[in-house]
């Protein structure tokens, strides 16, 4: 059962407006919506990129000093 992203009441798919409505604040999903703001809860996208850039400066600063050593 899915939670809504705002405030974590219970969702209820309404046949009707085929969309998810939130039980306790009145929010409604539509599927792609509800699976978006999921991806956007659990992964935290910025903090991988930045583990990247942060591996490839490590990369450089190690190739550009041991190449200033030869
Ligand atoms: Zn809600």
């Amino acid at each position: 059962m899915p939670y809504c992203t705002e405030c974590g009441g219970t969702l209820k798919w309404d046949t009707k407006l085929r969309q998810y409505s939130c039980q306790s604040c009145g929010l409604t999903f539509t599927e792609a919506q509800l699976s978006k703001a999921l991806d956007t809860l659990y992964t935290n996208d910025d903090d991988e990129d930045e583990k990247k850039r942060q591996r490839n400066r490590d990369y450089l600063d190690w190739w550009t000093s041991s190449k200033k050593k030869k």
